[in-house]
């Protein structure tokens, strides 16, 4: 019996190695029982940054919480906004091609109006030529002048399919603008309700945040904010829970546990490398 009861010895002080293990059996016992109940400094010390770990885990949790309700919301309001200011613009350039577009309609239809004038004059000029050469220069500028005209009226049925095409395109545009005005609208109201709810609350997380990370030591709370950055759901320190790592759920061995609960020092998860605390201390922290 005598041999059980020095054995939690033997895993306690495994630091020391088995050092300690040389004494007899009374003596082990003597010496195990104040390990369990009186802190030594370094306890005390490592005990006092777990706590101040643990508590800025918790509220930086409360901050994750709300960001997840706010989730995509200002990066889809973000979105949108940047769509409907690309259809805006995509409006406006239409807008300038159709104006364009009639411009050089109207411009072929005064050329071929010019061409109708002269045909006219020149069929007026034939009725009174000296002889076939002047009548015949006359029918040549007449057929150039009609050949402008075809050539005026082509344009403009390609400038008109243009138009028609610009048209349509601007119609499917503002439809588009429309309704995507209308989800940003949506979008922006929806998140302007959830900042209203949860933005005091969140002031104040932050605030207690900032005054928890001035009661840890800077190597600590660089370790903590990488960890968190790369953990998935945020969590850089976690509690063991049912034998496992509360942020990866691998397994911890009861020798590990032990080490964790005697807050010798800080002890990392081997599988994730979160900061792990014993249930108890987060118990008495939530
Ligand atoms: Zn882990």
């Amino acid at each position: 019996m005598a041999k059980s009861v020095a054995k939690p010895a033997e895993t306690i002080g495994e630091e020391n190695n088995n050092a300690s293990n040389v004494v007899t059996t009374n003596e082990t016992v003597e010496i195990q029982a104040p390990a369990e109940h009186v802190k030594d400094e370094t306890e005390i010390s490592i005990e006092k940054k777990l706590i101040a770990l643990y508590t800025l885990q918790q509220n930086d949790s409360k901050i994750d919480r709300i960001k997840i309700v706010r989730g995509e919301l200002p990066l889809e309001v973000e979105d949108l906004e940047d769509e409907v200011a690309g259809l805006e613009t995509r409006i406006d350039n239409y807008i300038q091609e159709i104006e364009m577009l009639d411009k050089q309609i109207a411009d072929k239809q005064l050329a071929i109006k010019e061409s109708q004038g002269l045909i006219k004059r020149y069929e007026e000029q034939q009725n009174n030529v000296r002889n076939n050469r002047e009548y015949d220069a006359l029918t040549k500028e007449v057929e150039f002048q009609n050949l402008e005209i075809q050539l005026a009226e082509k344009r403009i049925r390609e400038f008109s399919a243009q138009l028609t095409m610009a048209k349509e395109e601007i119609e499917n545009a503002q439809h588009e603008l429309s309704d995507r005005r209308n989800d940003m609208e949506a979008k922006r109201s929806e998140l302007t309700d959830i900042v209203a709810e949860t933005e005091l609350e969140e002031k104040e997380l932050n605030n207690k945040s900032e005054q928890q990370q001035r009661l840890i030591e800077e190597r600590l709370l660089i370790a903590y904010k990488r960890i968190r950055k790369n953990a998935r759901n945020g969590l850089a320190v976690v509690p063991v829970e049912r034998d496992a790592c509360g942020g990866c759920f691998s397994y911890i061995p009861p020798q590990r546990q032990l080490d964790i609960k005697l807050h010798k020092k800080i002890i990392v998860c081997e599988f994730c490398g979160r900061i792990l605390v014993d249930k108890e201390l987060a118990d008495s922290l939530s």
